[in-house]
């Protein structure tokens, strides 16, 4: 599974950081990066629970 943070949505609510900071992170521009774009299998669930809890629906997951 991938994920991708859409920079133009992301509001670095910290969110996803709080859910899953194995994944994500944020950056020094107080927005979330991605540290691991391949998502390893044991973090599938959070990182699928971050990008429905997302408040501005940044996250995608495929
Ligand atoms: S939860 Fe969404 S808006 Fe908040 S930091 Fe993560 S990607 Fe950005």
């Amino acid at each position: 599974m991938k994920v991708t943070v859409d920079d133009d949505r992301c509001r670095g609510h910290g969110v996803c950081c709080s859910l899953c900071p194995e994944v994500f992170d944020l950056g020094d521009d107080g927005y979330a990066v991605v540290d691991v774009p391949e998502v390893p299998v044991e973090h599938e669930d959070a990182v699928r629970s971050a990008a429905a809890l997302c408040p501005e629906h940044a996250i995608t997951v495929s």
